[in-house]
């Protein structure tokens, strides 16, 4: 008996809204959809590519990541992954830290990372295959940012991205908002003589003046120009200091607490 050839899994891009990513994963005849926030780019996405669905996956209750689940069912009747703890109707299959799951369809394996913050039962999505690992993060880490704190604490949160920080390198970022060029501004404010930084802010800004997305990053990239990954760097405290924002000596949860703090008025 032979196993038959493995098909290659591909991630497609489909946008909602002003600034969100769908994304798709599909073996070029099944497809999974994650935080499908509407239902409409989604269906135009499978049918251009000729595809079917076999999974919804998603991260967190905010509408704009669940808002196309109904409609999606009416006309696939897949399961719907999901966090065990985020007070989501749809979801079929609950999920938490460490859980494993094979996603219908398609050859895809993933484990599942707690990562409150953002929200309290956020969940992010790790495929963790030597040379193809890719993260689905929500709205926990962004190019260059990270979600804002609508439910958790900053210690949470700072501990959520700590977790995905230590994924390797070169993992493949798929976050859901293409908010990096914002980002980019806040973290060369505070971080100034970061070449890495300064390099990714004209490669990526070049990328969106030719209508490209900055997604995915690579967990490494994210390590070099994050500030929300970098706070314990001597120039960012310095400049949260500077700014009256921290004092001298502060712990990293308060320092990390002050840069976001910083960020949502930037
Ligand atoms: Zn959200």
């Amino acid at each position: 008996m032979t196993t038959p050839p493995r098909k290659d899994l591909s991630v497609l891009t489909a946008l909602a809204f002003k600034d969100n990513y769908l994304w798709l994963i599909h073996d070029g005849v099944n497809a999974a959809v994650v935080d499908p926030g509407e239902a409409a780019p989604i269906r135009a996405a499978l049918a251009a590519h000729k595809l079917r669905l076999t999974a919804i996956l998603l991260t967190h209750h905010h509408a704009d990541h669940i808002g196309g689940v109904p409609a999606l069912l009416d006309e696939w009747s897949v399961p719907v992954f999901g966090p065990r703890s985020d007070d989501i109707d749809a979801v079929t299959e609950p999920l938490g830290q460490g859980d494993r799951i094979t996603v219908p369809g398609i050859d895809l394996a993933l484990e599942v990372l707690d990562v409150p913050g953002h929200t309290l039962g956020h969940i992010a999505y790790v495929r963790r295959d030597a040379g193809a690992e890719w993260l689905f993060c929500g709205d926990t880490l962004f190019g260059a940012g990270c979600g804002r704190l609508f439910e958790g604490t900053p210690a949470q949160m700072a501990d959520s991205l700590q977790q995905l920080a230590q994924l390797p390198d070169e993992t493949l970022v798929y976050c859901a908002h293409e908010y990096t060029l914002s980002n980019l501004r806040f973290a060369q404010a505070v971080e100034p003589d970061n070449a890495v930084l300064a390099a990714r802010a004209k490669s990526d800004g070049a990328r969106r003046a030719a209508d490209q997305p900055t997604i995915p990053s690579t967990i490494g990239l994210e390590k070099a120009t994050n500030p929300f990954l970098r706070y314990g760097e001597p120039r960012i405290v310095q400049s949260l200091v500077e700014a009256g924002r921290l004092q001298p000596g502060a712990t990293r949860v308060a320092t990390f607490a002050a840069l976001r703090e910083w960020k949502n008025t930037f």
